[in-house]
């Protein structure tokens, strides 16, 4: 078994006495954490857990999340992490499109479970409760070959069109993922990691959660992050290390505690999943941090480039370098890789981490990949002239407006310079004459006086005439996701009923 059900148990061959994982009062040695796994693998396999079967997990960041995904893994079963900020319908539809046979959950999502559940769900352990008694009354642990293409775990993405799908991660993609991690990043086995980021998302789980238990450092799940508690611990247990969403970094350096806060512990601050704003990475690295922006999707578990230290000081807010075992190339116009260059172009990614496709979505799966085995990101991508990646937009987002391309990423970026301006997102809305315009969505800082016609100025100082967005329209908040990403479809249907 080289799946990663097996980390626990090796990683307690080699270092078993260090901390794997902490929370509130509690902490688990990797032997500890080696044991506890193994009598929950039996007790999942007394459950009638099979290779390949699903095992659905509902709750806030907890060492219980670590437990389950390992002794799912060491079945040979399937670990699917969800979301507990959904409603309980989309609760009951992930659980029915994966069929998990068991779900375990934490106390506090159990008004998501309080409607009946699909049928396939033939057993319900509480943390607090079934969790540890079947852990306690375990039987035999399973003897499972899992090899390394087996799949491992099922991440639901948000899906803007339709139904959530699952990717399909694998035993492999997800080592692979860990070794490209490791290639870039100095982790040690005296690091002291917290896991703010989600663990139903791939940014919690494989940027530097994954690899850290890999090298026998510890990992400190958080349960809500709160910038001001975040702050604070990272002063008091010496955090080495995290991974955030931009949305994090910035209300940590907005935080009234951030001059006072001690952050000489940190080695090393990961971020992704969207742009951040540049005056929020500066903020970051005037503060000796060494900041990383990694750019990847969860269908490359997730890492597909990462920032590096010496170069992150000439380039800011781009997103490095492909990792190690990893490369990228551009859409071309006959759908064949094309070297990636200084045009924009759609982002082809190839590699041991990247997945084979969807859960039960095999059209949806087989249109996602061009010329044998590359994944079409969705995502505009363009190196500079030392070679790193800059994440443009999403081809979805960008809009067409009288022939012109325009990239509602580099319109919010240039409203973010602006002092006035929290927040900006620019969606298309349709128009007469020039087929699309903008319509930009501001939040104005709390307190600052700001008008259209001010924010336009600032636009028109910075972007040609054609990327200035037509409509503004000013809003207290921005729909976001658990990630922190704008929900764009939402912003969308709003601008058309306001403006067309
Ligand atoms: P997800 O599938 O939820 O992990 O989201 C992946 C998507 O997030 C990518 O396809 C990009 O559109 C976006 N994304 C990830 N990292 C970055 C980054 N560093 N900068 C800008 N967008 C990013
Ligand atoms: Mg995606």
């Amino acid at each position: 078994d080289f799946g990663l059900g097996s980390w626990p148990a090796r990683r307690a061959r080699i270092s078993p006495d260090r901390t794997a994982l902490v929370e509130h009062d509690r902490s688990l040695t990797y032997a500890a954490l080696a044991a506890r796994v193994e009598r929950l693998a039996g007790a999942l396999t007394r459950l009638g857990v099979r290779p390949g079967d699903r095992v659905a997990y509902l709750g806030v960041n907890a060492i219980s999340v670590f437990e389950t995904l390992f002794a799912t893994a060491r079945c040979g079963a399937i670990f699917v992490p969800l979301n507990y900020r959904l409603s309980g319908t989309e609760i009951r539809y992930m659980l029915d499109d994966s069929g998990a046979s068991v779900l375990v959950h934490s106390p506090d999502t159990e008004a998501l479970v309080a409607d009946p559940l699909p049928e396939s769900v033939r057993h319900v352990l509480r943390t607090d409760g079934a969790f540890e008694t079947e852990i306690a009354e375990a039987g035999p642990s399973p003897e499972t070959e899992v090899r390394l293409e087996d799949p491992c775990l099922l991440l639901y993405t948000s899906g803007t069109t339709g139904r959530p799908k699952a990717a399909v991660l694998t035993h492999g993609n997800l080592t692979w993922n860990t070794v490209n991690q490791l290639a870039h990043l100095d982790v040690l086995g005296t690091d002291k990691a917290l896991c703010i980021a989600p663990l139903f998302h791939c940014v919690g789980l494989g940027q530097i959660t994954l690899p850290t238990l890999f090298k026998g450092g510890s990992v400190e799940p958080v349960a809500k992050f709160d910038p001001g508690t975040i702050l604070a611990r990272i002063g008091e247990a010496g955090i080495t290390s995290f991974s955030a969403v931009p949305t994090m970094l910035e209300m940590m350096c907005r935080h009234e505690s951030w001059d006072r806060t001690d952050l000489s512990s940190l080695t090393c601050v990961l971020y992704g999943g969207s742009p951040v704003a540049e005056r929020v990475a500066r903020a970051w690295l005037d503060r000796g941090v060494q900041l990383l922006q990694g750019y990847g999707m969860t269908e490359a578990s997730p890492g597909v480039s990462m920032a590096t230290h010496e170069g992150t000081p000439a380039h800011p807010v781009a997103a490095g370098v492909p990792h190690f075992f990893t490369d990228v190339a551009a859409l071309g116009p006959d759908l064949t890789p094309q070297p990636l260059g200084g045009t924009p172009a759609e982002l082809l990614v190839r590699g041991p981490n990247v997945f084979g496709g969807y859960w039960n979505r095999q059209a949806e799966s087989a249109a996602s990949f061009v010329d044998g085995g590359w994944f079409r990101t969705g995502d505009v991508v363009r190196v500079d002239e030392d070679g790193w990646a800059h994440v443009v937009d999403r081809v979805k987002d960008m809009i067409i407006s009288g022939g012109e391309n325009v990239y509602p990423a580099e319109i919010e970026a240039v409203a973010a310079r602006l002092d006035e301006v929290d927040a900006c997102a620019v969606v298309g809305v349709p128009d007469e004459r020039w087929g699309e315009v903008g319509a930009a969505f501001v939040v104005p800082r709390p307190g600052a006086r700001l008008d259209a016609a001010a924010f336009r100025a600032h636009l028109e100082q910075h972007l040609a005439r054609y990327k200035i967005p037509k409509h503004v329209q000013f809003t207290e908040a921005l729909p976001r996701n658990a990630t922190g990403k704008i929900r764009r479809v939402e912003l969308r249907a709003l601008a058309a009923e306001t403006f067309s």
